[in-house]
């Protein structure tokens, strides 16, 4: 299968099955802006539950938090976006397109082969107006990023968790950027989410720190399925660092695009809090009472985006897999991210069967996404199963009526094993602990 087959199989899939739709599809659509269905919202659900456990439901030492997508438009002069959050722009003379300069190999258009205009900078921040007047004075910005949030209310968290440093705040939320040219699905939007952590470290501890983080973080992808084989850390060079940065690594993953960033790992210093005392006139200086003094903390950050990750989990799992009759397409998710635990199949419509298959399906479903699916042949239910990365078919046949056993097939070996009614959530249960990405 080629590299770009691979993705539009994906996307065709993603629309069949309800994972993504392109939106406002009846006006035509617009351009890069894309709504997640009834499994891709259970997928990213997951995928954001994931992320909140290891980050902080799992620790002691970081505290969540769900800051406004609005902020104060200084917030946005202090944290230099005003100014310098700008990606490089030319246009084509001859067909208009437009493109980042650092996206382009060469002079020319690489559509037409056209004149190319000089770069210019363009800012990436969607601005828009608060309140009834459009004036410069009202403008205010979507956040391009959700990091802001947590830096201007790093005393207040502090205070309020008596947390001490070091500790980090970490939040999911939405972020926008007006991209020059977004694409290859849902990796680069304009809209899109986030899921940071900021660490704030005694500075002196921040390289250690860096350091810590950066493994943690890729273990992350370990735990949620994604082969390591596809992983890779790229250490920015000194003239890839962003403004605010000493160091940094992305985690990239190996798309069908090429290698490309799923998290940036920053080490920002202490030029926010900085920034934001200057700005603000506030003091952001944390008291340390072991030292017995004041100091601006530096911040490690951790900055993943959502909807890559949901993509890197779909191109991951995504398998043909040749049969000796035909070709079976799977997603080999993770069962703690599958948007659907179990289907539940009477082997036929007759004898009592969809009565204790129904029975069946209403235990499991205060604990679980269930689907039930009493039509089709059984080996065609499987299959709808296997796209959509539902990891166990719960099957009631006629020895299930006399001995209270089912047969639970396995998405990914496709073995089944008879259970005792009673044992099915133990079953899973123990699946999902052990499973591992083949
Ligand atoms: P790039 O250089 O590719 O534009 P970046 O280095 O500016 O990206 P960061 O500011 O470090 O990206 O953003 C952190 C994370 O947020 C990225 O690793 C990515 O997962 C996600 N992200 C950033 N921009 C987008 C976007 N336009 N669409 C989807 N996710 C994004």
């Amino acid at each position: 299968m080629s590299e770009q087959n691979l993705m539009e199989k994906l996307v065709s899939l993603c629309k069949r099955r309800g994972f993504i739709f392109q939106s406002s599809e009846i006006y035509g659509g617009i351009n890069s802006c894309y709504d997640y269905g009834p499994l891709g919202v259970e997928l990213k659900r997951n995928i954001k539950e994931a992320w909140w456990n290891a980050m902080v439901t799992s620790r002691d030492d970081i505290e969540g938090l769900d800051a406004a997508i609005l902020m104060h438009p200084r917030v946005w002069e202090a944290s230099g976006h005003v100014e310098g959050f700008t990606d490089p722009l030319v246009d084509c003379k001859k067909c208009k397109r437009r493109f980042r300069a650092d996206h382009i190999e060469g002079d020319r258009c690489p559509v037409c082969g056209g004149e190319l205009t000089e770069v210019r900078k363009f800012n990436l921040m969607f601005k828009t107006y608060m309140g009834p007047v459009e004036e410069e004075a009202a403008i205010v910005y979507l956040r391009p990023e959700t990091a802001q949030g947590i830096y201007v209310n790093f005393l207040n968290v502090q205070m309020a968790s008596r947390q001490k440093i070091p500790f980090g705040i970490a939040q999911i939320g939405k972020a926008f950027r007006n991209e020059i040219t977004p694409g290859n699905f849902i990796f680069r939007t304009r809209e899109f989410e986030q899921m940071e952590m900021q660490f704030f470290v005694k500075p002196g501890t921040d390289a250690e720190w860096f350091e810590y983080w950066k493994d943690q973080r890729l273990a992350w992808y370990d735990q949620i399925g994604i082969r390591r084989s596809k992983l890779r850390l790229h250490q920015h060079t000194p003239d890839e660092l962003a403004h605010y940065a000493s160091a940094a690594y992305d985690i990239e993953y190996e798309f069908p695009f090429g290698w490309q960033e799923l998290e940036g790992i920053h080490n920002r210093t202490d030029f926010d809090l900085k920034r934001h005392m200057e700005y603000s006139g506030k003091d952001m200086r944390y008291f340390d009472q072991e030292e017995g003094q004041k100091y601006i903390p530096y911040i490690i950050e951790t900055s993943a985006g959502c909807d890559r990750t949901l993509l890197t989990v779909l191109v991951d799992a995504y398998e043909e897999e040749q049969l000796e009759k035909d070709t079976r397409v799977v997603l080999h998710l993770s069962p703690r991210l599958a948007p659907i635990k179990a289907g539940i199949f009477p082997l036929v419509k007759r004898d009592g069967m969809p009565e204790l298959a129904q029975k069946i399906k209403d235990r499991l479903q205060g604990k679980y996404r269930v689907f039930y699916d009493e039509s089709g042949a059984i080996g065609r239910r499987y299959r709808r199963m296997d796209e959509a990365g539902t990891p166990f078919g719960i099957t009631v046949d006629s020895q299930s009526l006399e001995d209270e056993t089912v047969t639970i097939r396995e998405r990914d070996s496709m073995q089944q094993t008879r259970v005792h009614i009673s044992k099915i959530e133990e079953f899973m249960e123990d699946k999902m602990r052990t499973w591992r990405r083949e």
